[in-house]
């Protein structure tokens, strides 16, 4: 069989699909080059829950209930860590509509029917030492969790290789150029060539590092400013990624950049103002894969072809249970989980589609969705880095198709974010 794109959805598949005994190719001109290269890394099955997503409220929760195994799984098989860590989010407001905010997202984290816990006074506090003595309140998500996506990305590649698959450099125009009896859609964005309905939205998060001896967050810490969402998350190595803005403006890698910064960084120091004294280590944007109605796209196209794609903004959080459910797909199975997610709700591909996608007409420009660059020292690098990306203004007149919890940023309150 083959799979077209070595994102961390294409490989999981790759290596779930091998281990069960078939053949696979792998086709991509960058492997991890995406979105995954970018992800935050959140498993947040509690607090990445949306209005108008229910669908995907089982599915999140049976992903990463999956994770702690998969993840011990994949060290074992890769001989490389991946950075799971199983730590909670807690979600505060500083100011009174901010926090009016938090508590209308508590509602909908209830119907997630998983572990939420308000907290109050000093209990705030001991969740999270660093947050603003301002924040008085906040809500404790105990089994949200966070991975290191680059490292699952670079252990899912070693696993894979090791259990037989192989990996072919270039860019799929069609499926039909590949000799093979199943092919997997796994491109992210670039799906949007073979005709599935991807588009991508753009997102900026910031890499920052603190120094051994300085204090990180225990917890992942989402909260929301003046209206505005952010969110830091923490890894064992000291890397703290904030994030995320959101836009829609195709493949566009060139602008907007400063002004998102600005934001990340504004929104996170008032969370938690130790941020300010980090190292900023890295700037990149990525393109999340989203659909109409922002549910991933997973099932048959047809009896050669199947999709495992559009994942928008977790497809990190989503990849074992993705894998899983391709499997399925390909012992000819139950959906299950994923009935929702079939593609053809929006119809079936046309055929001949392939290669009228709305993203740029090479498979090696769509394939270079992620951008990125180092900065050696600390916010020495701006001017003439010529760092891509993007901010979340919404910039009056710019045509933007938006997601439910995008619109609710209209009326004052907050932008979707991951
Ligand atoms: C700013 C940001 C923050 C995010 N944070 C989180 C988070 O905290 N948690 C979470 O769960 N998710 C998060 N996400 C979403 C997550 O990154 C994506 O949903 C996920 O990475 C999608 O994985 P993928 O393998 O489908 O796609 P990608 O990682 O984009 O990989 C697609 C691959 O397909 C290849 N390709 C494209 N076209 C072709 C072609 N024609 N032929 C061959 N190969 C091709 C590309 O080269 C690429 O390697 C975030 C995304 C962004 C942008």
């Amino acid at each position: 069989m083959a799979i077209v794109g070595a994102g961390s959805i294409g490989l999981a598949v790759a290596w779930r699909a091998a281990q069960a005994g078939a053949e696979v190719v792998v086709h991509d001109p960058e492997p991890g080059s995406g979105a995954s290269r970018v992800a935050a890394g959140m498993i947040a099955p509690v607090t990445e829950s949306h209005y108008g997503e229910a669908a995907l409220t089982p599915f999140m929760a049976a992903s990463a209930d999956a994770w702690p195994d998969f993840a011990r799984e994949l060290e074992a098989a890769s001989g490389v860590l991946v950075g799971f860590r199983d730590m909670p989010t807690i979600v505060v407001g500083v100011e009174d509509g901010d926090r009016a905010e938090v508590e209308r997202q508590t509602e909908l984290y209830r119907l997630t029917a998983r572990n939420v816990e308000v907290l109050t006074g000093r209990a705030v506090r001991t969740a999270e030492p660093l947050l603003n003595h301002r924040v008085r309140a906040g809500v404790l998500a105990t089994e949200d969790r966070a991975v290191d996506p680059r490292a699952v990305h670079a252990a899912l590649l070693v696993a894979a290789e090791r259990a037989g698959v192989r990996i072919e450099a270039g860019a799929v125009r069609e499926p039909g150029e590949i000799d093979a009896d199943q092919v997997v859609i796994a491109a992210g964005c670039g799906s949007a060539r073979f005709g599935l309905p991807v588009r991508p939205v753009r997102g900026v998060v910031l890499r920052l590092r603190a120094a051994a001896d300085q204090a990180v967050p225990r917890t992942t810490v989402r909260g929301y400013v003046k209206g505005h969402s952010v969110y830091i998350v923490t890894r064992e190595n000291g890397e703290v990624v904030v994030g995320a803005t959101s836009d829609e403006r195709g493949f566009d890698r060139t602008t907007g950049t400063a002004g998102a910064v600005h934001d990340l960084l504004r929104r996170s120091i008032e969370l938690v103002p130790e941020t300010a004294e980090y190292h900023l280590d890295e700037i990149s944007v990525g393109f999340r894969p989203g659909t109409p109605d922002n549910l991933p796209l997973i099932g048959r196209l047809d009896a050669r072809t199947i999709a495992a794609t559009g994942h928008y903004r977790n497809g990190i959080a989503l990849i074992p249970a993705t894998a899983t459910a391709v499997a399925e797909v390909l012992r000819g199975g139950d959906p299950g989980l994923i009935r929702a997610f079939d593609p053809a709700r929006f119809g079936r591909p046309a055929p001949g589609a392939a290669g009228r996608a709305d993203g740029p007409d090479s498979g090696k420009t769509e394939a270079l969705e992620g951008s990125m660059q180092r900065l050696d020292a600390p916010f020495s690098g701006a001017p003439e880095s010529n760092v891509h990306g993007g901010s979340d203004k919404s910039g009056a007149g710019d045509v933007r198709r938006r997601s439910e919890s995008d619109r609710s940023s209209e009326d004052g309150s907050v932008e979707e974010e991951t």
